[in-house]
């Protein structure tokens, strides 16, 4: 069923009452079981391309990304540059998280995205936006991420959550978010 796994998770994540803003921008309209619709605020994707789909029944992990921009930057510039530049069917990621604690939905989790390079079919891509090389996450941003991974291990078998640095030679999510990071999952 259609975003059956993002379902699960937004109705986690509005139970967990944290007050963070919570938006679509899969393409799809979501209705949760109580009847809330997530409307869907689409971002730029290609006409032709696709992300395939994978089974994420079995184990799967998680890396956590930042943008390396500014803290404002919109979704929509990140996407636009992954379709129009780098020629990706869509945004690299599976959900976004803003300083302001924001949490965005971006692509089905079932989909095989390119975040992570050598990684991607087994993981899930969450990017915090900003350059957290040179400035420090929020308290908010951080909760957000702690109550994302959190409902991800409720609703799948999450087997590791580790930095894309941890993966491969890149900076990637940055050393201050990586070290916060650390402090929440270890
Ligand atoms: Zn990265």
């Amino acid at each position: 069923m259609k975003n059956r796994i993002i379902k699960a998770l937004a109705t986690l994540l509005i139970a967990a009452g944290s007050g963070a803003a919570i938006y679509n921008n899969t393409g799809t309209d979501i209705t949760l079981a109580d009847g809330t619709t997530l409307e869907s605020q689409d971002l730029t994707k290609s006409l032709t391309k696709h992300y395939q789909l994978r089974d994420v029944s079995a184990a799967i992990n998680i890396t956590i990304h930042h943008t390396a921009g500014p803290e404002n930057a919109s979704l929509e510039s990140i996407a636009k540059f992954h379709v129009e530049k780098r020629g990706w069917p869509e945004i690299a990621y599976h959900i976004a998280i803003n300083q302001d604690g924001a949490i965005h939905f971006l692509n089905e989790i079932e989909e095989r995205t390119y975040h992570d390079s050598g990684q991607n079919t087994n993981s899930i891509g969450i990017v915090l936006v900003g350059n957290f090389e040179t400035t420090e996450p929020s308290a908010a941003m951080l909760y957000s991420v702690k109550l994302v991974t959190e409902s991800l291990c409720k609703v799948l078998n999450i087997t590791s959550i580790r930095g894309h640095r941890d993966t491969s030679p890149t900076l990637c999510p940055g050393v201050n978010a990586y070290n916060q990071l650390e402090t929440i999952f270890y």
